[in-house]
């Protein structure tokens, strides 16, 4: 398949949580549940456009919170989804979820509804570090929750943040070692950032706390990828740490450019070449599709040379990295004529690497990843 082609992967944003996190920038309402309706209605009315019968290879359902909906929301949204999609046989049906949403009921619903991968936002195993991102479980919690959960759908990933104030390498460590103990086949691992707009920005500028320092995220970092691939997670992406044949196939289709179907507010789609982005506002979002108006916000249509310039920096993400042979025929040019200088700049800081047939990000290069990127575009 090219980028150019009908998709085979849909993203669908589910806005809802019960409470706002203070580090959280995502596309969200908090205690408004009294939108779920119109949410609903919503979304059947954008499903409805989508041509029907188109066959999907991954579906995602992400937030927010997708799980905070009741198991009746849930049962109207994948209809709405359903009624225009067909899963393959093999779909990758993934949901994203908060340990104290899933009640046996709802993840027996899960299971029979066709989810066969969770992603559970658990952030970490210790509670002084759970209450400062002000999350709502508790480190008990989540070993029953998860048992519960790889029994009915053994393919569960965890989300862990480091780099959290007041949080030490031992602290991170022994959140890597219950990982492993639970015998999870994928986790993703994010370093606590600040974003402008959140409740942590204004603390954080006010002096109430700060990070750690560079050189303990990147100690915490480097030892998650040691000892991650020791006990046989591969670090396949930036983020990213898989057993083998449990790599996120919905979000390979994002990193190796491919083509993907969005929606809810703030979903992207990417469809024959043309991004577009839906409406961040819950409200002007909900708005919009009353009004019978598009939700999109912006909508760009990448020439050649920025579809191959995205495609290193998604690509390079991937710890494989970018297969030299293969994107000269998908997007026309070499890496070498797009991009020589960010290249040869980076081979000799020693943040990339090229062999025969792939450029990829050395160790010390993911740690500086968004640098690097900034590069080539
Ligand atoms: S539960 Fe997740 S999506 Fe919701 S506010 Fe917290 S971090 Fe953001």
């Amino acid at each position: 398949m090219t980028d150019l082609e009908t998709p085979s992967s849909a993203y669908i944003h589910v806005p809802f949580c019960q409470h706002r996190c203070g580090y959280c920038d995502f596309t969200l309402v908090a205690r408004k549940d009294h939108l779920i309706d119109d949410y609903l209605a919503a979304m059947e009315q954008q499903l409805a456009t989508v041509e029907p019968g188109i066959e999907l290879q991954t579906l995602f359902l992400g937030g927010g919170t997708p799980t905070h909906l009741s198991i009746e929301q849930l049962e109207r949204l994948f209809a709405a989804i359903l009624s225009r999609f067909q899963l393959s046989d093999d779909c990758e049906f993934s949901i994203e979820a908060n340990p104290l949403n899933l009640c046996i009921d709802k993840i027996d619903f899960l299971q029979q509804s066709g989810v066969n991968r969770v992603s559970l936002g658990v952030q970490s195993f210790h509670s002084e570090i759970l209450t400062f991102l002000e999350r709502d479980h508790q480190p008990e919690q989540i070993f029953e929750i998860v048992q519960n959960l790889r029994d009915r759908i053994p393919n569960t990933s965890l989300d862990l943040i480091f780099a959290v104030p007041g949080q030490s390498l031992q602290n991170w460590q022994d959140s890597l070692a219950d990982v492993v103990g639970l015998g999870i086949p994928h986790l993703s691992t994010y370093g606590l950032t600040i974003e402008k707009g959140t409740s942590f920005w204004s603390r954080q500028q006010s002096g109430l706390f700060d990070l750690p320092a560079d050189e303990l995220a990147g100690t915490m970092y480097e030892y998650s990828l040691e000892y991650l691939s020791s006990q046989g997670l591969q670090h396949y992406e930036i983020s990213n740490f898989a057993r083998p044949g449990f790599e996120c196939r919905h979000n390979e289709v994002y990193w190796t450019g491919h083509p993907y179907f969005g929606f809810g507010p703030g979903a992207a789609s990417y469809l024959k070449g043309v991004r577009r982005q839906n409406h961040r506002s819950v409200a002007t979002w909900l708005k919009r599709i009353a009004a019978g108006e598009s939700p999109i916000s912006e909508e760009e249509e990448l020439d050649p040379e920025s579809r191959a310039r995205e495609a290193v920096i998604f690509g390079l993400r991937r710890r494989v990295g970018i297969d030299l042979a293969d994107f000269e025929s998908r997007y026309g040019f070499t890496l070498d004529e797009l991009a020589e200088t960010a290249m040869e700049k980076n081979i000799t800081a020693g943040l990339l690497e090229q062999t025969e047939t792939h450029l990829r990000l050395t160790q010390a290069g993911c740690l500086l990843a968004d640098s690097v990127v900034i590069d080539f575009l």
